[in-house]
């Protein structure tokens, strides 16, 4: 059996101001043909599952490129373009191939294709033919597109936020895949749309137990796959929002995917308003919030400023909260500023400079800090890791304000781990409060460290709210830009906003 897999990811925020082009894309993971690493990227997982399985099985894998892009604004139409010819003339130069296997985001967006991944699917269709088993691996926060689905075989999403689950799920997509080849499934997809921005998290009820409910369906009762689409609301395209996809074992249980999908995406409309997450503070409250916990770190989310979102995550608002709390001692991290990085590594550690840092790469940055800082460490490449993978966030420092540390870093990355401190020398056990540039993919390794955590609303500027943004291509009605078409969302189960 000879199987392709490639990768090729971002996500776009299409409200932000932040331009994609192929070096971006060269600049945050880009390996050709052979190079790809042995841990997984968060997107590129299938290239690791599919080698595991090629050694085990003699099954000739081959490999194109894999690359991904920070979460950033529109990608260039011929950063795009170049990178989806280049993986499809590998794929046309690895012809005949059994299975086509891809990690994908799902939100991606260039100029001149609003989805990205539907082109990239349905033109790899045009290359492998009819009979070859394409699949999908996607990020669950992906417009999940009539075209994709029409052009992919198989397409599992992750189904946990955190992602916690990117290996297992594309171990999922693989093993899928290969039984389709061999004829021992026959995927058929049925889609339902909730009509909703409905994403949540699964680090918390309601979530948690649902995720847990849609493993248990998976192998029985003719059903192969379950997934949720929670949309990317930052991207405002057609198919922006909340879908389930079944994937059942032949058309004879169609009818049974359908079913389910509607049955799952009715149950995460009943949560209304309350499965849109936990109580957000404001800098103020946060800060008072915490200084009433026994012990710390307290650690803080700033999740409306989270790289991950596509924005730039060099808005130094808790920052500025945080020193009107001199007597605080106190870690913030990781705010995007090559060039503050750059004057630092130049001065070195130990140096004490007048620095003018964050607050420049959007008018939603807000304004620089001018301070005395003391560089108190520089590195070359601070490497984080992030479940499997590990993460550059590129050449950092860590500068000391009074009681204040702060991690700057030259490449936009999420606060995926305490290392994004640990490693410039900042001891977490020593801080009361600890502030992370994350939406929840820190929770999985902060928790263990941390005394309690609680969720930002520092106002932006991520869209976190769709009816302050102005949809211009979402297909309507869609909630909350609109009343539920069929679901009461506001008076559902209650809890805060
Ligand atoms: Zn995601």
């Amino acid at each position: 059996m000879r199987v392709f897999v490639a990768s090729l990811a971002t996500e776009t925020n299409t409200f932000a101001p932040l331009y994609v082009d192929r070096s971006a894309f060269e600049d945050a993971f880009y390996s050709p043909p052979g190079t790809h690493p042995a841990t997984p990227t968060l997107c590129s997982a299938p290239v690791v599952a599919a080698r595991a399985r090629a050694a085990a099985e003699g099954l000739t894998l081959i490999e194109g490129t894999a690359s991904w892009a920070e979460p950033a604004g529109l990608v260039s139409r011929e950063g795009y373009e170049s990178l989806r010819d280049e993986i499809l003339g590998q794929l046309a130069a690895a012809l005949p191939v059994d299975v086509v296997l891809f990690g994908l985001h799902g939100a991606m967006v260039a100029h001149g294709y609003e989805d990205c991944e539907g082109d990239l699917l349905a033109r790899a269709r045009a290359v492998a033919g009819a009979r070859c088993v394409i699949g999908a691996e996607l990020d669950m926060h992906c417009h999940l597109t009539p075209e994709m689905v029409r052009a992919a075989d198989v397409l599992v999403a992750f189904k946990e936020f955190p992602h916690t689950d990117f290996l297992a799920r594309a171990e999922d997509l693989v093993d899928l895949c290969l039984r389709a080849a061999r004829g021992q499934v026959r995927p058929v997809t049925r889609v339902f749309d909730c009509r909703a921005m409905s994403g949540f998290m699964t680090s918390r009820e309601p979530g948690r137990g649902f995720v847990d409910r849609m493993l248990a369906l998976e192998g029985k009762e003719g059903i192969l796959s379950v997934s949720v689409a929670h949309g990317f609301q930052a991207g405002d395209v057609p198919e922006v929002g909340t879908k389930v996809l079944v994937i059942a074992d032949g058309e004879h249980n169609a009818g049974r995917a359908a079913a389910l999908a509607e049955r799952l995406g009715n149950e995460i409309l009943s949560w209304g308003r309350a499965g849109a997450g936990p109580r957000h503070y404001r800098p103020d409250e946060a800060i008072a919030a915490a200084l009433a916990i026994a012990g710390g770190p307290v650690v803080m989310a700033d999740r409306w400023d989270s790289p991950g979102g596509g924005v730039a995550g060099d808005n130094p608002m808790m920052i500025e909260a945080l020193r009107a709390h001199p007597d605080v001692p106190a870690a913030v991290g990781a705010l995007w500023d090559p060039v503050a990085v750059a004057l630092c590594r130049a001065a070195g550690a130990g140096a004490r400079i007048p620095l003018r840092f964050c607050g420049k790469a959007a008018p939603t940055s807000g304004r620089p800090v001018d301070a005395e800082v003391t560089v108190r460490a520089v590195t070359a490449d601070l490497v984080i890791p992030f479940e499997q993978s590990l993460v550059s966030l590129g050449p950092a420092a860590a500068i000391t304000l009074g009681s204040l540390d702060i991690v700057l870093a030259s490449k936009r990355a999420q606060t995926f781990s305490p290392p994004a401190f640990t490693g410039l020398g900042i001891d977490l056990a020593a801080k009361k409060i600890v502030v992370v540039k994350s939406s929840n993919h820190f929770f999985a390794a902060f928790r263990p460290v941390a005394a309690e955590i609680l969720y930002l609303d520092t106002g932006g500027p991520y869209p976190y709210d769709p009816r302050r943004v102005t949809y211009r291509r979402a297909r309507r009605p869609l909630w909350p830009l609109d009343p539920h078409p069929w679901a009461d969302m506001d008076r559902a189960a209650g809890g805060q906003a």
